[in-house]
């Protein structure tokens, strides 16, 4: 190779080294968290393309999100410039989306198919259980689907299932119906669920060899991040995609009349050479069908592997690092593989118990204060939570205390019922066959066409032989009164009008912007945005806005995909997922499930709701494994951290309107003591140590021992839960810490503050304002408090008066 190797392989360990630059058919780096997997995979596609073993298109990397995958394209294209152009780094499911728009007309499917998320499925399946009235069988929309979805990620179908189904138990004849009939659904309406994205890529290179030889011979590096949590389907997608290319297959670059150079090093009818890096112990996908043992059946399934081990961490410092080996050393039936660092012990982990959810978050909103003024920037610091309704709390305390923050996976922008409804009219545009898409606009706004209608609609478009969707165009035809034909009349012409400018007649070049103009014509014409504007509930507000917000998407994506068509936008909105947010405003803390910060890595990191029930979850105790699993994601969330770690708990946690006791989570007793400095622990609360101590014991009693129960949790019925009496000096404490959120919200919007004000702060006592800065309805005071320090405050919510 022409260019030197020197600056791709400074500063790799010997390990690092052999894993970049080994060459052969399979490699498989196994090591725990931050020893570089991730960093190694990146160089070691730089240096394929560097030493002109590869050319770019002949590579495929899969990570585990969008995210990942466009910071890996970034880092190989910083360390190879323009010779990156043409990898596939992606997701999965992004790589089978770009397959099967390619090949989809093979098997009876349009490229412009479309992407059903879960929420899309579930109200398909819910649509189903009604018409087979499925529910008299104990069978809810939502147990049909995570069971259609774990038959699909083991590559089964109706078909197969029932060949071994007890199919004289009617309620699984009734699943066997629905699942089959699902699948019809979907294929009538050319549409894929996320499951069926991977599933029906293996199933179109099982089916139609030339197609999986043309990708046997294109791709002949792949690399596989994250490989732990690889389910079934997707290790079977790899291993179409790594055998060899039969002998006769057509070159896919024979007729491309494209100068290419030779590549070097590899024979292109040798299968593709593998390369996986995983860590068993951040398996956390086991709920949705992954399979630990595609690591440690890796050289069973691929002779003559190697494998290559990491072990030095290159991002924690060592007290961390600590904790973490402790408490993943409880998890029996693994490799002990021991993390270290030589970063020094550094700081210890700070533990925290509040008094209630508030108060908890009240703590992470000042800690994160007082490391923004020691000089960390609010984007190098994350919180995690085992689930998403635990960010209520912190948001509202954020809110008041005006810490940027921004929300990663949760209550998704694209879930919210507008963003839904704006996308089901461009999906009637795009993929008119998608007789779900349709129905969900047709009332929306109200025009009076209810289902006794659509099932009307429905029923004709059968006898007819046509869609749903053609149904609209003939409206005089479906023996309607006059109002309900001058709707139908009227969407109809809406949906053309859209059609016209986002897919023009062949030929015809669209204009970059015409997904976003589209998109207005459709929410302005059919009465949509007028129906939210002229609503009194203040939620329609923020509704309009978050239309305007979607509109500007589409404009961004036109920006930056000039010849991006309509069904590129809809697969970039399908895909995106939990950990990419498309507003990566940098200045703001991030908040995040343990899930979502998997492979993510941040200098401060505060872990909360650090209670039994929350982590380990109390859906994880009857499950087999559960309880493990819950430990591997706990070892996620801390490692994640390089020089900050925060763990904090409630005593009491309001949840579902009710608010329970919380107890400390095990897992913080397998913490040695000495890592943890407690600014408040579980014992030095009023009544916690009473708590605490009954857990231990019930712990002790062999309550936990885990005798594969019933599922409901009712292992930690051992610990009843404190009596009247116990629970008074609770609620002093509580006194004390007025649950300040569920306080009404004031609004202090005409508050006059000037530097140099006094104020007085119902929690933080007196105090003087330094500065005002921000406008509206988001002006902050800085406030220097005699006695509570620096703060900054929303002006329009805190509580304050001038004094
Ligand atoms: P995870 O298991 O969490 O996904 P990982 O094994 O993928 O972690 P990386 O994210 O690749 O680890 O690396 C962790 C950190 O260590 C990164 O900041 C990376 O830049 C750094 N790093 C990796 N190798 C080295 C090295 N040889 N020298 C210095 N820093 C390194
Ligand atoms: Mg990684």
């Amino acid at each position: 190779s022409e260019q030197g190797h020197d600056d791709l392989l400074a500063g790799l360990n010997p390990q690092q080294l052999e894993a970049v630059t080994y060459r052969g058919p399979a490699l498989l780096i196994v090591a725990g968290a931050g020893s570089g997997k991730t960093s190694v995979l990146t160089r070691r596609i730089a240096s394929l393309l560097r030493a002109r073993e590869a050319w770019p298109s002949q590579i495929l990397a899969i990570t585990f999100t969008n995210k990942a995958a466009g910071e890996m394209r970034e880092r190989v294209e910083q360390l190879v410039g323009d010779a990156a152009r043409g990898m596939w780094i992606s997701t999965f499911h992004s790589a089978c989306v770009r397959i099967l728009r390619r090949e989809a007309e093979q098997f009876g499917f349009t490229k412009s198919f479309t992407i059903y998320d879960s929420g899309d499925s579930r109200a398909l399946i819910k649509r189903l259980v009604k018409e087979h009235e499925a529910d008299a069988y104990g069978l809810t929309p939502a147990s049909v689907q995570s069971r259609i979805s774990k038959l699909k990620n083991e590559l089964s179908d109706a078909e197969a299932y029932a060949r071994q189904a007890n199919m004289s138990d009617p309620a699984e004849r009734i699943f066997v119906e629905l699942f089959a009939d699902y699948q019809r659904q979907l294929q009538k309406a050319n549409a894929f669920d996320f499951d069926d994205l991977i599933g029906q890529t293996v199933y179109l290179f099982r089916a139609f060899p030339d197609v999986a030889n043309t990708y046997r011979r294109r791709f002949r590096h792949i690399l596989v991040d994250e490989y732990q949590d690889t389910n079934h389907a997707q290790y079977a997608l790899i291993h179409e995609l790594t055998r060899p290319a039969s002998a006769d297959a057509p070159d896919p670059y024979a007729s491309s009349g494209m100068m290419i150079f030779e590549p070097e090093t590899t024979p292109a009818l040798e299968g593709a050479s593998l390369t996986v890096v995983g860590d068993s112990d951040q398996s956390i996908y086991a709920f949705r069908g992954a399979d630990i043992r595609n690591i440690s059946e890796f050289e069973r399934d691929f002779p003559g592997a190697r494998v290559v081990l990491l072990e030095q961490n290159y991002r924690s410092t060592q007290n961390i690092l600590s904790a973490a080996n402790a408490v993943i050393g409880n998890n029996f039936d693994r490799k002990d593989k021991k993390l270290w660092s030589d970063k020094g012990d550094g700081d210890k982990i700070i533990g925290f118990t509040g008094y209630s959810q508030h108060d908890e978050a009240q703590f992470v909103a000042d800690e994160i204060e007082s490391l923004r003024r020691a000089g960390y920037p609010y984007s190098e610091m994350a919180v995690f939570y085992r689930t998403n309704s635990q960010s209520r709390a912190l948001e509202e305390i954020f809110i008041r205390s005006a810490v940027p923050y921004k929300i990663m996976g949760g209550t998704k922008f694209y879930e919210r019922a507008e963003i839904k409804d704006a996308l089901a009219y461009l999906v009637a545009v795009a993929n008119p066959a998608d007789e779900m898409a349709v129905r969900r606009i047709l009332n929306k706004p109200r025009r009076g066409i209810g289902d006794v209608t659509a099932t009307a609609i429905a029923r004709f478009a059968e006898a007819h032989g046509i869609t749903f969707r053609q149904a609209l165009s003939v409206p005089t035809e479906l023996g309607f009164g006059p109002k309900i034909q001058a709707a139908i009349a009227q969407l109809d012409a809406v949906l053309a009008e859209a059609t016209e400018i986002m897919l023009p007649a062949t030929g015809e070049v669209p204009a970059p912007t015409t997904v976003a103009d589209g998109l207005s014509v459709l929410l302005s014409k059919s009465g949509y945005l007028d129906a939210l504007r002229a609503s009194r509930d203040p939620q329609d507000e923020a509704r309009v806005e978050n239309l305007d917000e979607f509109v500007a998407v589409a404009r961004d994506f036109a920006r930056n995909n000039p010849e991006g068509t309509i069904v590129d936008f809809l697969t970039e909105v399908a895909l995106v997922s939990d950990a990419d947010d498309l507003d990566d405003e940098s200045g703001s803390v991030s908040l995040m499930t343990m899930h979502t910060a998997k492979g993510l890595e941040y200098d401060a990191v505060f872990v909360t709701g650090v209670e039994e029930d929350l982590i380990p979850h109390r859906i994880s105790a009857g499950e087999p494994g559960g309880p493990q699993e819950e430990r591997r994601l706990f070892y996620v969330g801390i490692t994640r951290a390089r020089k900050r770690l925060h763990l904090s708990l409630a005593m009491t946690r309001a949840q579902f309107g009710e608010v329970s006791v919380a107890m400390p989570s095990r897992f913080l007793q397998e913490i040695p003591a000495g890592l943890i400095d407690w600014r408040q622990s579980p014992g030095d609360v009023n009544s916690r140590g009473g708590m605490q101590s009954r857990a231990l014991n019930a712990r002790r009693a062999g309550g936990f021992g885990g005798t594969g129960g019933s599922g409901s949790g009712d292992r930690f019925a051992v610990t009843p839960l404190p009596g009247r009496d116990s629970l008074k000096p609770l609620s002093t404490a509580m006194d004390k810490f007025p649950n300040r959120v569920t306080a009404k919200m004031r609004d202090n919007g005409d508050l006059e503050l000037a530097p140099g004000d006094r104020i007085r702060h119902t929690d933080f006592g007196d105090g003087r304002v330094d500065a005002v800065t921000g406008e509206g309805a988001k002006r902050i005071a800085h406030v220097r408090f005699d006695s509570a320090g620096q703060k900054k405050l929303l002006i329009k919510v805190a509580p304050i008066e001038k004094i």
